[in-house]
């Protein structure tokens, strides 16, 4: 029997007689099979035996992510005393490196390397003078108070991630309610990147392995799962924050990075069996040309006591 794919190919008279032509593929044909069976059966011993059967590897997506610090603050809101401040060198070389080195660290340890956090660290001229309150005398800074940073240091499509480190209060630690992180996820005023900021913390509060560092990736994955809640990806119900109801708890050490790690590898296990998480997007980056009507998720999680030498409290205030 004359195999389909030749049977296709005698439609096509290249000039041959068309009985010489069906004989000559014929024999193509026969030697098709031949090679395809030889194909296949090398293909089956090198997967029983050299690893061919291996599942691909993981795309390693990359985070392109700029951290904008604002060591000068010179505030003067209505119906409150001026607020005043400046950041040490020290203390900007602490962040710096919690973002650029640290964060980077955790980023590929918790998403075992599937994420890449490209990090980038700028300095600011110009001090913050404004800020956007949320209620209750609660601020937070906004990307539209720095409408100059954004202008110069985030072209359009260079990243997928903003973050901006601030201090609102003086040397007497005296200032406003600034929490201490807050995100939103795509926005127009940060020229439709994700947004958060993260508000001051002592020098030595900075490290690797401590708890305050992990702001970052915990602020990073709120402005992803805004983008990818936008986009109709499964995640836990409640998001980011609703970690115990999924049965995690605080670890003494690693805090809440079991989780994360979960909720990056899409492996959150719901009640009836179904897992959500990042992972069962499509695609990762935020696109370039990300809409910023899409969000609308504002962190309201982490309120910062720093006055207390290596202490941070978290309060949930969901
Ligand atoms: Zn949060």
């Amino acid at each position: 029997m004359v195999p389909s794919v030749v049977q296709r190919h005698t439609r096509i008279n290249l000039g041959v007689p068309q009985r010489m032509t069906l004989r000559v593929l014929e024999s193509w044909g026969c030697l098709v099979i031949k090679v395809f069976v030889l194909i296949i059966g090398i293909a089956t011993c090198l997967g029983a035996g050299w690893g061919y059967a291996e599942p691909p590897k993981k795309e390693v997506q990359e985070w392109r992510v700029l951290l904008i610090i604002k060591p000068e603050t010179a505030l003067d809101l209505k119906d409150h005393s001026p607020v005043k401040s400046r950041m040490s060198a020290d203390n900007i070389d602490a962040v710096k490196k919690a973002f650029v080195e640290h964060t980077a660290y955790w980023v590929t340890k918790i998403s075992e390397g599937r994420l890449l956090w490209k990090p980038k660290a700028v300095i600011s001229p110009t001090p913050v003078t404004a800020v956007t309150e949320m209620g209750k005398n609660s601020y937070w800074l906004a990307p539209s108070n720095i409408p100059e940073d954004i202008q110069n240091f985030v072209p359009a499509g260079a990243y997928d991630g903003v973050f901006v480190y601030w201090k609102a209060v003086d040397e007497q630690g005296k200032g406003i309610d600034a929490g201490f992180g807050w995100s939103i996820g795509p926005n127009q005023n940060a020229n439709n990147c994700g947004y958060s900021c993260v508000h001051y913390g002592e020098t030595n509060l900075w490290d690797r392995d401590s708890e305050p560092t992990e702001i970052f990736v915990h602020e990073w994955l709120h402005q992803l799962e805004a983008f990818y809640g936008s986009k109709g990806v499964k995640l836990p119900k409640g998001g980011l924050h609703v970690d115990a109801s999924y049965g995690y708890t605080h670890h003494p050490t690693m805090y809440w990075k079991p989780w994360y790690r979960d909720f990056i590898a899409g492996e959150v296990r719901e009640p009836d069996g179904s897992k959500t998480g990042f992972a069962m997007a499509q695609e990762w980056r935020i696109p370039a040309e990300a809409n910023g009507a899409l969000i609308g998720l504002l962190d309201f999680h982490f309120v910062a006591d720093v006055s207390g030498v290596g202490m941070v409290r978290f309060l949930i205030t969901r």
